[in-house]
C-alpha cells in the first residue's frame, strides 16, 4: 500500500489529524506529553483507495528536545513515504522548527502537503495563508477536531500519493526484501556486517536524493537480497528522550518495505517484553518471519537450558518460524540464514488451488463436524485462498464458526501444508 506520513511539530493536531483520516472520534491516545505509544501505522481508506497512515507523533518530547524528535521524525517519514503530510499551526505560523523541517523535506523529492491546522473557523484563514512563506506551496486549512476543510485535503492526497508504493512497485521481481529488526544491542548491526561483507551494495535512496542510502544490496550465495531501511540500523541517533519511540518508528518503516522480517534475539539474555513487542509487529504487519537467536558463542550450558525452556513457553505463538542459531560475531551457522530466509519466503507466496482446498475443507469435517450449538450446526460451504503474502483464506459458512473450531481449521491447515515461516489468516463469511 502507498504510505502518508504525518509529520509536524509536537501539538500541532497530528493524531487528532490522523483519526479523522481514520474516521474514528476518540483520539488515538490522550494528549500526555512524554507518553510514547507502540502503534504507529494504520490502515486508512478514503473514497474506496486504501493507504497506510503513519503518525508520527506519538511521542511528544519537551522543549529540549523538539528539534531532535522532530527531525527525526522527519527523517523516518521521508525513508518511507509516498507523501508526507506536513502539520503547521495555522494560529501559531511557522516556527524556527518547522523551517528547520521543511529544509529536511525539501533535500529529497517526495510530495509534501503543507496543513495548516487549527482552521476552525473561516475568519482564521489569513493566518493559513501565511504559511506560504514556508515555500511548500498552498497550504490547505483544516480543522483536525471539527472535521473542516478535511475531506477536500484528503481528495487531494489521492490526487498526489501513487496507488501503490514506490518500494512496491520498484520491487516486483527484484531482490525479495529483508528487515533486520531487534532491540538495541541484540546484534542487528554486526549481523548485517558480517553477512553483507565485502558484498556491500549500497542501494541510493529510490527518490534519488543525497541522503543516506537507505537499503543496501547484498549478494549471498550467488543471490542478491535487498536489506532495507539500513541506515536505521547504521545510523546511531542520539535521543535523550523518545528512544523507544523513534526505534518503533524505525521498526515499522522497515517492516513496511520488507517481505521477511528477520528478529534478531540475544540467547545471553531473556526474552523481553521489547522482544515480544517487535514479534507482534511483525504479525501484525503480515510479513514471513525468521528468528535469528545471536551470540551463540556467549552461550554457556546452564543458560540454554533456560533458553530452550523460554523459548517453549514465551514463543510457542511463533513456533512455525525457522530458527537459526547464530554469532554474528565469530560468523557461526550464518549460512543457514539464507535457506531460512528461502523456506519462509515461499510459505509466505503459497498459493493453495482451490479444488485442493474444498478437498481437505470437506475431509477436516467429515473428521471433525462443528459442534452443534443452540440447535443448529453452522457448515462449511465452501473455502478459497482469497490471497498470498501471507496465505490469507476465507470460509463461506451458514453460521459462526466457534474461534476453537477457527484455530483447529487452521491447526490442521499449518499441519498439511506446513506454512514454516509465515503467518496466515483465516477468515469467515456467513451466507445468510
Ligand atoms: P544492534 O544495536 O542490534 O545493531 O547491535 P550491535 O550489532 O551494535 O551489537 C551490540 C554489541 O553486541 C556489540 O558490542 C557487538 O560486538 C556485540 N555482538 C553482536 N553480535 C555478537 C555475537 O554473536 N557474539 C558476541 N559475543 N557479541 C556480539
Amino acid at each position: 500500500l502507498p504510505v502518508l506520513a504525518i509529520v509536524g511539530r509536537p501539538n500541532v493536531g497530528k493524531s487528532a489529524l490522523v483519526n479523522r483520516i481514520l474516521g474514528r472520534r476518540e483520539a488515538v491516545v490522550e494528549d500526555t506529553p512524554g507518553v510514547t505509544r507502540d502503534r504507529v501505522t494504520y490502515k486508512a481508506e478514503w473514497n474506496e483507495r486504501h493507504f497506510t497512515v503513519v503518525d508520527t507523533g506519538g511521542w511528544e518530547p519537551d522543549a529540549r528536545g523538539i528539534d531532535a524528535s522532530v527531525a527525526a521524525q522527519a527523517e523516518v517519514a521521508v525513508d518511507l513515504a509516498d507523501a508526507v503530510l506536513f502539520v503547521v499551526d495555522a494560529n501559531v505560523g511557522a516556527t524556527a522548527t518547522d523551517e528547520h523541517v521543511v529544509r529536511m523535506l525539501r533535500q529529497t523529492n517526495r510530495p509534501v502537503i503543507l496543513v495548516a491546522n487549527k482552521v476552525d473557523d473561516v475568519r482564521q484563514e489569513p493566518n493559513a495563508a501565511e504559511l506560504w512563506s514556508l515555500g511548500l506551496g498552498e497550504p490547505w486549512p483544516v480543522s483536525a477536531v471539527h472535521g473542516r476543510g478535511v475531506a477536500d485535503l484528503l481528495d487531494h492526497v489521492l490526487t498526489i500519493l501513487p496507488e501503490i508504493s514506490a518500494v512496491a512497485k520498484e520491487e516486483v521481481g527484484g531482490p525479495r526484501r529483508v528487515a533486520i529488526i531487534g532491540r538495541p544491542n541484540v546484534g542487528k548491526s554486526s549481523l548485517l556486517n558480517k553477512a553483507a561483507g565485502e558484498e556491500r551494495v549500497v542501494v541510493n535512496d529510490l527518490a534519488g536524493t543525497t541522503r543516506d542510502p537507505v537499503d543496501e544490496q547484498v549478494e549471498i550465495a550467488g543471490k542478491v537480497w535487498r536489506f532495507v531501511d539500513t541506515a536505521g540500523i547504521r545510523r546511531r541517533v542520539n535521543l535523550s528522550q523518545g528512544a523507544d519511540f523513534y526505534a518503533s518508528l524505525r521498526t515499522s518503516a522497515a517492516l513496511e518495505k520488507a517481505e521477511v522480517a528477520v528478529v534478531v534475539l540475544d540467547v545471553t539474555e531473556p526474552v523481553s517484553v521489547q522482544d515480544l513487542k517487535i514479534i507482534d509487529l511483525v504479525l501484525e504487519s503480515g510479513r514471513a518471519l525468521v528468528l535469528a537467536y545471536n551470540k551463540w558463542d556467549l552461550l554457556d550450558d546452564e543458560r540454554r537450558i533456560y533458553l530452550e525452556r523460554e523459548i517453549e513457553q514465551d514463543l510457542s505463538h511463533v513456533a512455525w518460524a525457522p530458527r537459526v542459531n547464530i554469532s554474528a560475531k565469530t560468523g557461526r551457522h550464518l549460512e543457514k540464514l539464507v535457506p531460512a530466509l528461502e523456506t519462509a519466503l515461499e510459505s509466505w507466496d503459497t498459493r493453495i488451488p482451490t479444488g485442493k482446498f474444498n478437498a481437505l475443507l470437506a475431509e477436516l469435517t467429515a473428521e471433525h463436524p462443528h459442534p452443534v450449538r443452540g440447535g443448529k450446526q453452522p457448515r462449511i460451504l465452501f473455502g478459497t485462498q482469497a490471497s498470498s503474502r501471507p496465505p490469507t483464506f476465507v470460509l463461506f459458512t451458514t453460521g459462526f464458526l466457534d474461534p476453537q473450531y477457527r484455530r483447529f481449521i487452521t491447526r490442521r491447515l499449518r499441519e498439511i501444508f506446513g506454512f514454516e515461516g509465515t503467518p496466515i489468516n483465516v477468515n469467515m463469511r456467513v451466507r445468510e
